[in-house]
This record gives C-alpha cells, sequence and structure tokens, in this order.
C-alpha cells in the first residue's frame, strides 16, 4: 500500500503549527494519509490514539507512539471505546473514492454521514472537540472561481451528498448543542503517503513519470485545480484544534490554482523525466476549474499556506527517489 518509507517524512512546510499539547487525541482514519501525517505532529506532546481499519491505510504510517485501535468507525462500540476521555478528535477517516460512492451510495452514507453523527454524538458524551474532514466536493461546479464558504453548494456525487451532510452536522452539532466543532473543506491535497489506490491526479502522473510516460491528461489540460501540500492541511487541522471560531466551516487550500496541463510539466521537471504528455478523452462530468478562497481561514484562523506547488512537488519526488 505504502510507496514511501519513514525517510518521507515532515519533507516540507514551515513550522506555523499553534501548539496542541497535553491532550487525548483520538484521529480516526489515522492509518491514512492525512491522518498520519497529523498523528506525527501530535504524538510527541500528546496521548495520540488512532482508530482505522485499514481499509485505505496502513499499519506503518501509524508513528511511533501512537496507540493503533483496528476497528470500523461505523462499529458504535468501537467508537465509545476509541472516544473514552478524549479532548480531542480529528475525524478523517472516509470511504474517500467518489467513483466508489457513485457504485455505492449506501456505503458511502454509512461511512461518510451516518458513521459521523454518531462519532458526533460520543463526543457530546465527552465534550470533546471534534475538526472533521469537509471537502471542496461540497460546492460541486463551481459557479466562479475562487470559491468562498458561503457560495452555492450542489454536490455531484453521494460522496459530495455526504461531505455536505457531515459540514451541516458539524455546524448544528455547535448550535444545537454546544459541542466544538470544525470543518475544514479540503481541496486537492497531495503529498507522501498519500493513497495510491485514490485516483488522485498528482499520484497517476508520479506513477505514469516513473514507468517512463507518457503523461495522460483527460480533456484538453487547461481545467484548473487548487493543489494544497499535506503539511499546510495539518496546519490547518490544529489551528482547527485551537480557534475559538468553533462551529464554522473553513476553505483549506492555497488560493491559487494551475491548470492540469502545467501540473504535469512540473511532475516531468522535477522527476528529471522524459515522459511524453499526451491528451485523452475528458472524464465524464470533470469539474472545470476549482480554486479555494482562503481569505476567511487567513482571517480567522491564521492559516497560511506555506508551501508552493513546486517545493511540494520537488520534495514528493526526493521522497519516492529516496534521497
Ligand atoms: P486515506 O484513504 O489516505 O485515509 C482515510 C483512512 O480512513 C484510511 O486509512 C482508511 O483505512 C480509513 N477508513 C476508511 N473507512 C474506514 C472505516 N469504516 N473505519 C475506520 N477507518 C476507515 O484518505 P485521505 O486522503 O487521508 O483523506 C482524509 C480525509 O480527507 C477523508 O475524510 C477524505 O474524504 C478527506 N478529503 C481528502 C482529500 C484529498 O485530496 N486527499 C480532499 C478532500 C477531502
Amino acid at each position: 500500500m505504502n510507496d514511501t518509507d519513514a525517510s518521507d517524512r515532515g519533507a516540507v512546510g514551515a513550522d506555523r503549527t499553534p501548539d496542541v499539547s497535553n491532550q487525548t487525541v483520538l484521529i480516526t482514519g489515522g492509518a491514512g494519509f492525512v491522518g498520519s501525517h497529523l498523528a506525527e505532529a501530535l504524538v510527541e506532546d500528546n496521548e495520540v490514539r488512532v482508530l482505522d481499519d485499514l481499509s485505505g491505510g496502513a499499519r506503518e504510517h501509524v508513528p511511533e507512539g501512537a496507540q493503533l485501535a483496528e476497528g470500523d468507525i461505523c462499529d458504535h462500540e468501537t467508537v465509545a471505546e476509541a472516544m473514552d476521555g478524549t479532548d480531542l478528535v480529528f475525524h478523517e477517516a472516509a470511504l474517500v473514492s467518489v467513483e466508489e460512492s457513485v457504485e455505492n451510495p449506501t456505503e458511502s452514507n454509512r461511512v461518510n454521514a451516518a458513521a459521523t453523527v454518531n462519532l458526533l454524538e460520543r463526543a457530546r458524551e465527552e465534550d470533546a472537540r471534534v475538526v472533521l474532514a469537509s471537502s471542496a466536493a461540497v460546492y460541486g461546479h463551481p459557479e466562479s472561481v475562487p470559491v468562498s464558504e458561503g457560495d452555492s453548494k450542489d454536490p455531484t456525487s453521494p460522496y459530495g451528498i455526504d461531505k455536505l451532510s457531515l459540514d451541516h452536522y458539524a455546524r448544528r452539532y455547535h448550535d444545537l448543542y454546544g459541542l466544538e466543532t470544525v470543518a475544514l473543506r479540503y481541496f486537492n491535497i497531495y503529498g507522501p503517503r498519500q493513497n495510491p489506490e485514490y485516483s488522485a491526479v498528482v499520484n497517476v502522473f508520479f506513477r505514469q513519470a516513473a514507468d517512463g510516460g507518457p503523461l495522460t491528461i483527460e480533456g484538453d489540460g487547461q481545467q484548473t485545480r487548487d493543489f494544497v501540500h499535506v503539511s499546510d492541511v495539518v496546519q490547518a487541522n490544529l489551528l482547527a484544534a485551537t480557534t475559538d471560531r468553533v462551529g464554522e466551516a473553513f476553505n483549506v487550500g492555497t488560493g491559487r490554482s494551475v491548470t492540469v496541463e502545467e501540473l504535469a510539466e512540473t511532475v516531468v521537471e522535477v522527476t528529471d523525466s522524459d515522459a511524453e504528455i499526451t491528451h485523452v478523452e475528458p472524464r465524464p462530468g470533470d469539474i472545470r476549474h476549482s480554486e479555494a478562497d482562503v481569505s476567511k481561514a487567513r482571517t480567522e484562523l491564521g492559516y497560511e499556506p506555506s508551501v508552493s506547488l513546486e517545493a511540494g512537488l520537488r520534495a514528493l519526488a526526493e521522497s519516492k527517489q529516496g534521497r
């Protein structure tokens, strides 16, 4: 599952992290991509528990010092046990594949929405703060970019619908029950240890470059995406863990987008590859433009994305080559 090793840990990213210490922290999905980077950032100064069924993550991603409970977030008893005595929860576990959610909307709803409601209920009992992984997928096809938190939401997949439901529940659990929640709407995250089965375009291009090419762009390559390095996503989570702006949702991207063509060219460059770039049929229903307006996170959380795409891709190339 893992195409990198421990040497890739913490390759880039300025240290802008607020102090989160002496807490009992649960990270659902902590053996996965984002969750394991979060675990790493927290393990030194906190008691860190990871709840993960290892369906997409890997045991070796969990840093030393964190306790791994192998289990399903849909199982109420397992969640109650993992949450016992927690101060802070980062909810990252999810059925992450949009395609899979289209094939099996019931399962997406069970894992992404229903399990979240149960987790929020347990958090009420523990009076724990919950930071939840929402997604840019809540916006569907944005009417214009950059997209702000208040813009219209019209998700185009069961995954997006379930993330929107998670996002709404987070806010309403604050309004109705006073629970401290923060929803983070992640844009396109990249970095070491990303689930290789997840068809993220950065992953695909790196694999294609390693295989000697070609890099295949779906469509004309002029579609744009906001690629955010995982260390900046960790920064946003740690800020969310300490903010007084609870009951809110925040975009987590960089506020800059690039075309998929530019991404392909940069991957070729940073991997020193001579792979060609070709175009294949566009993906049906592909979103044309995606870019986060991160001014709310900047102003209210103090979030400042610190890794440029080129630096992040270069570091990723080096970690994959074991340099
Ligand atoms: P990932 O697949 O690497 O991590 C998800 C983890 O959840 C995996 O370790 C998997 O084993 C675990 N998991 C899945 N189902 C589970 C279950 N039923 N019980 C327990 N554990 C379970 O994905 P990621 O990229 O780290 O994503 C983290 C979160 O961020 C997810 O909620 C995802 O929807 C969201 N998100 C990610 C991106 C991105 O670009 N990576 C973008 C938007 C939102």
